[in-house]
């Protein structure tokens, strides 16, 4: 590849001989983050960008997942960018295609796609402190280089597939949820699944209806309250399209509802607990609806507070549970066996497919997704795993100049992905402004701004749920492998954009 000269956004290497990088900006991943990052960078006059992507297309985990019954659990109007609003919608909750094709109508309107290479993985990224680049690694044994470094490589992106004993020695097909084959077909099919979080949550009421006998290993019960979910019809779609005005109104009124139940309740737990009871009782009664069966539902029913756990919606979900060829089993997976999965309790179950809707694992191979080494050998990993995991306002990280990490401790909006990204948009927007200004290309978030961001996160947790409520047997990923909640940024809505769009720059350093 022809090194390029850095685009027209930022002032080009200052010292004689200094190496050009390839590219000004290389952004890892093509979700919504990595677009969102790219679209900032674009606005600011920067178009020399690598977006480079793991997977054969863009859209991250729209792309990767695709499982029967997948759709978003946030209201369309709030999942989706508020700059790009999608008229289209069929659905108040829109199911995951639309979502893929969504993701490719802002890649064209943007012009991303040119900027994308996919099938191209990461496997580790060093920061170069005499030539000032970062030096990316691919699978291919290729290395880029780039001024700049964004990761937006997603939180949920590292499928979790626990080592059952005899996993190997099954003879049916294995199938975890972000590796689903669309061509298999679950009819006829003497199925079990594995997990009851919000993907177990969607797939199960389509296993139901497909399968000729399902069992569902629980280990942990999960709160599901009820989806007002309804086509959107086509007047209501040239409406938004004609007078998008109309569509911007039900974004604010939806996220407003969603702010007080998923963002005041869990981050205000000890202010406004009633409320979180509240959601417990809906659940609950909603429960009660849907299973007659009064110890099928003691054993749906958790034990620990609302919210501790990302709470899902479904109004098929417990109903499936009443339906004569569906089980729950709550006692554990002794082992599999070639035919049969064998409960700890004795039972042993004939099965032809096995689906791992278990999840993802965040915080032992996650953050970050593969191995990135900053000024004077300060491993990433190793630092948040040996220290606190952290990040000045969820986006970098000291000893690691010029670089971005959209998927960082304390970065994510309790809200909605979208959220997340775009005041990370206004953070980007903010911080390369400045550093145009000051005619500079090289920045580094200072320790003591990101002492104090830890410390300020901190104490805002602390009236959360996460450390008021009883969350003990939720086992949530939103507490890290140390017992600390250090996923969510324990901030509203508004708060949250108003500090990315006014954090003192005094809390970088540029170079
Ligand atoms: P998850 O919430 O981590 O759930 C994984 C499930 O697998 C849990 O029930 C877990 O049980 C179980 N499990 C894991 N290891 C196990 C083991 N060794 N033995 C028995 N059970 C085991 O993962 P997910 O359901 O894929 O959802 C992840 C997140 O994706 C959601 O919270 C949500 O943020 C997002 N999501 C969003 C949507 C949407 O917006 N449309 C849809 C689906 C998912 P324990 O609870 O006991 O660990």
């Amino acid at each position: 590849m022809q090194p390029a000269r850095p685009g027209p956004g930022l002032p080009g290497p200052d010292g004689p001989g200094r190496e050009v990088p390839e590219h000004e900006v290389l952004i890892v991943g093509a979700g919504f983050g990595g677009m969102g990052a790219a679209i900032a960078f674009k606005r600011l006059g920067i178009d020399d960008i690598a977006i480079l992507e793991r997977e054969d297309d863009l859209g991250g985990t729209w792309h990767v997942n695709h499982y029967p019954g997948l759709a978003v659990d946030i209201a369309s109007v709030t999942y989706s960018y508020s700059f790009e609003p999608n008229p289209n919608w069929s659905r108040l909750f829109a199911p995951g295609p639309e979502l893929k094709r969504y993701a490719h109508h802002v890649a064209d309107k943007y012009d991303l796609k040119r900027h994308m290479e996919f099938g191209a993985r990461v496997d580790s990224a060093a920061w170069d402190d005499d030539a000032r680049i970062w030096r990316v690694r691919t699978a291919d044994g290729a290395e880029r280089t780039a001024r700049y470094l964004v990761t937006a490589t997603g939180f949920l992106s590292q499928p979790h597939v626990p080592d059952f004993p005899g996993l190997k020695n099954f003879r049916g097909k294995i199938l975890h949820t972000a590796d689903w084959e669309d061509d298999f077909d679950l009819t006829g099919k003497k199925v079990a699944v594995i997990g009851t979080g919000a993907t177990a949550v969607q797939l199960i009421p389509e296993a139901a209806k497909a399968a000729e006998s399902l069992t569902v290993f629980q280990r942990t019960p999960i709160w599901v309250v009820p989806k007002v979910d309804f086509p959107i019809p086509p007047p209501v779609q040239r409406m938004f399209r004609r007078v998008p005005l109309t569509q911007k109104a039900a974004r604010v009124v939806n996220t407003s509802m969603l702010e007080l139940l998923m963002v005041a309740g869990v981050l205000h737990h000890k202010q406004l607990k009633p409320g979180n009871k509240l959601a417990e009782l809906l659940a609950k009664a909603h429960l009660r609806v849907q299973v007659r069966d009064r110890e099928l539902r003691r054993k749906l029913t958790p034990d620990y507070d609302f919210g501790c756990k990302r709470p899902t919606f479904s109004n098929t979900y417990f109903a499936s549970f009443a339906k004569p060829h569906v089980t729950l089993q709550t006692s554990g997976i002794a082992r599999l066996e070639p035919d049969a999965i064998l409960a700890a309790d004795g039972t042993r179950i004939e099965i032809d497919t096995l689906v791992l809707a278990t999840g993802f694992n965040l915080w032992d191979v996650n953050f970050p997704a593969f191995e990135i080494t900053g000024r004077e050998g300060r491993e990433l990993g190793k630092f948040w795993r040996e220290n606190r995991f952290q990040a000045y306002e969820g986006v970098t990280v000291p000893r690691f100049p010029n670089f971005v990490s959209l998927n960082s401790p304390y970065s994510y909006s309790g809200l909605s992905y979208f959220t997340t990204i775009e005041g990370q948009m206004k953070h980007i927007t903010r911080l390369f402004g400045e550093l145009r200004r000051r005619g500079r290309d090289t920045f580094e978030v200072t320790e003591a701004a990101n002492d104090a961001f830890l410390d300020e996160m901190t104490d805002r947790l602390q009236s959360s749920v996460f450390y008021n409520g009883n969350c003990a047997t939720s086992r949530s990923y939103y507490f890290n492998q140390h017992g600390e909640a250090t996923l969510l940024r324990p901030s509203s809505t508004l708060r949250t954009l108003r500090e990315m769009d006014s954090f003192p720059l005094s809390d970088y350093e540029f170079r």
